[in-house]
């Protein structure tokens, strides 16, 4: 098989009619599909505002779900009610497990849910729309190519704050999910948490907090693909889904454009937001993990 040439892999599927060789070919390089993320977030900008505990956020759920199912993935729902400012309200993260060679696992989040505002129609496009975009097709990639290491792919509901950002009324998904992950002694390895990663004109800072070997791997990746102008070299500091496992001594980065002027603004709109930029995240990411496992291989000391 390894002999066989990409001319004569192509003149075999032609005669054919199917692609089993040269989905052997493409399976050497990982893909991210742009364009299809670009879908997602129309269709979850479709549904409206989608804030924790609404109509609007089943339905972004039912969405995430239904197109995880059309992709072959299996997501499970995980309910539970958080106290906020606006009473308690039923909110739900999602989980799609994907298996790799070995148990250990690498979480990739992100939130799906929209901020709450009283006085405006917010959509989310970029904030909530296009992490939830970029997840679906990375779970996608990961189920038609699986890694050594398990991936889990985590829709976090409730990231917003109700009311102002403070330690209770922020990340009601993601502290649940590290509390309870800690009880049961199965924090994931490392943890990637993506939002706001759609703007057309993108430009990420290393995140101040974040665990510098894992942003590095990560920008080394962008570097390598051409992508250093959207990732850029000077830092800031955001408290974001991330933090939960980071407390708990989780190694975890984030990735964010978080100098975005439509943020938390009824301008946050499907314009603002590029398949490219979609294309870049998630082609970094891909290009990343290799790196990110053989680091978590090697003993603790032997990391970059
Ligand atoms: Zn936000």
């Amino acid at each position: 098989m390894k002999l066989i040439g990409a001319g004569l892999a192509l003149a075999a599927m032609l005669l054919a009619g199917l692609a089993p060789l040269a989905a052997q070919e493409r399976r050497a390089a990982a893909t991210f599909d742009g364009a299809a993320a670009l879908r997602h977030v129309e269709r979850l900008v479709t549904i409206g505002p989608r804030t924790a505990g609404s109509a609007g956020g089943v339905r972004a759920r039912q969405y995430i779900v239904e197109a995880l199912r059309t992709a072959g993935v299996t997501a499970r729902v995980e309910p539970f009610d958080a106290d906020t400012p606006h009473g308690r309200l039923p909110m739900a993260n999602i989980v799609a497990v994907l298996p790799g060679r070995r148990p250990d696992v690498i979480l990739i989040a992100g939130h799906y849910d929209t901020k709450w505002f009283r006085e405006f129609k917010f959509v989310g496009a970029n904030d909530g729309g296009s992490s939830t975009a970029l997840l679906i097709e990375l779970a996608r990639e990961l189920r038609e190519r699986p890694r050594e290491y398990t991936y889990w792919i985590v829709w976090f509901d409730g990231e917003e704050a109700r009311e102002a950002w403070t330690a209770v009324d922020s990340l009601y998904g993601s502290r649940r999910m590290a509390i309870e992950l800690d009880k049961a002694r199965r924090l994931p390895r490392a943890v990637i948490v993506a939002d706001m990663i759609g703007d057309r004109n993108l430009g990420i800072r290393r995140e101040a907090s974040s665990t510098g070997w894992l942003t590095d791997i990560i920008w080394a990746s962008a570097a390598r693909l051409g992508h250093a102008p959207h990732f850029l070299p000077d830092s800031l500091a955001v408290e974001d889904d991330h933090a939960p496992f980071m407390r708990l001594g989780v190694p975890a980065t984030l990735l964010i454009d978080f100098y975005y002027p439509p943020w938390h603004t009824p301008e946050d709109t499907l314009d603002k937001v590029s398949a490219r930029s979609l294309q870049t995240v998630g082609s970094v990411l891909l290009d990343a993990l290799p790196a990110i496992e053989n680091a978590l291989a090697r003993p603790l000391g032997g990391r970059p």
